[in-house]
């Protein structure tokens, strides 16, 4: 072991760390300097009370404490991570807790509340699906993704990276692409090159009235997405397809990666009226 990486894996109290958990996605961040400036994109205040999500061995919490935030709460998975942070790092507030149960409605009652995280390559899809959908008063969230994910998640409409998690969280959410991270700033090193994007909540008023039926849609139209609208609602939508997609402003022949998330959503909302009547 290197002596970069025997530093890694020791706690303030020097103690060495259990090795990493593959399981639990845990790649820990090694390069102060990256991790300054994941927390920077947060912009935390006096004011804030940030949650991050999978803490670790503490790389990004020490710097959310020192941006002097109200609160510093961490929701942690790994029994002994939870119980050493802080040690490590006075004054944050772990929580053992799988982040992926979590209900993200529950969230609202802290609005305004800044969430955080690098997020476990293996969860980050589905957690940021829950969270897009279930909270709509976090006021930002910073995460660290895989490369591939950070791209699908900011993919505009018509390409190959756009999917049904790019329009359910764009349904949702606005999503920025801030940098790009490699592997050498973690240990144990992952296989591929991570990616920091932004999220922010979409008002009251953007977002979609029916998730549930927007949901359906999504998972329908995006696993079969080389074939055209037309073919894949066959079975919910006899007649009066065309007329339907052209109010919309699309094609029955189109395939599902041009629509956009608001034609998607209005396309949902459409569809659920005939699939319950
Ligand atoms: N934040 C640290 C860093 O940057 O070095 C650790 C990041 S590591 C990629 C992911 C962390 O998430 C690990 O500490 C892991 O134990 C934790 N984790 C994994 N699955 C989790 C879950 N379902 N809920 C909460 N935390 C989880």
């Amino acid at each position: 072991m290197s002596r970069q990486s025997a530093q890694a894996s020791r706690g303030a109290v020097g103690e060495a760390y259990a090795p990493a958990k593959r399981s639990l996605g845990q790649n820990f961040l090694i390069d102060a300097n990256v991790a300054a400036k994941i927390v920077a994109r947060l912009g935390i205040t006096e004011a804030d009370t940030v949650i991050e999500i999978g803490p670790g061995r503490g790389a990004l919490t020490g710097h959310i404490l020192a941006a002097g935030p109200r609160a510093c709460l961490a929701l942690e998975k790994d029994r002994e991570l939870a119980a050493r942070l802080p040690v490590a790092h006075a004054g944050v507030h772990p929580a053992l807790v799988d982040a992926l149960r979590l209900d993200w409605r529950r969230l609202d009652r802290l609005p305004g509340v800044k969430l955080i995280g690098n997020l476990p390559y293996n969860i980050a899809s589905p957690l940021l699906w829950d969270i897009c959908a279930g909270s709509a008063l976090f006021g930002r969230g910073v995460f660290m993704v895989q490369h591939e994910v950070a791209v699908r998640l900011c993919a505009p409409p018509g390409g190959r990276q756009y999917g049904a998690l790019t329009a359910w969280t764009a349904a949702f959410a606005r999503l920025e692409y801030c940098f790009k991270v490699p592997p050498t700033v973690f240990r144990p090193q992952p296989k591929v090159d991570s990616a920091v994007v932004a999220v922010t909540p979409r008002p009251a008023e953007e977002r979609p009235e029916d998730p549930e039926a927007l949901s359906w849609l999504l998972k329908r139209l995006f696993s079969l997405r080389r074939k055209q609208l037309a073919g894949i609602l066959k079975p919910y939508w006899q007649d009066g397809l065309p007329e339907a997609c052209d109010a919309l402003g699309i094609g029955p022949r189109d395939r599902p990666e041009v629509l956009s998330p608001p034609q998607l959503t209005a396309l949902s909302k459409l569809l659920k009226t005939r699939r319950t009547s």
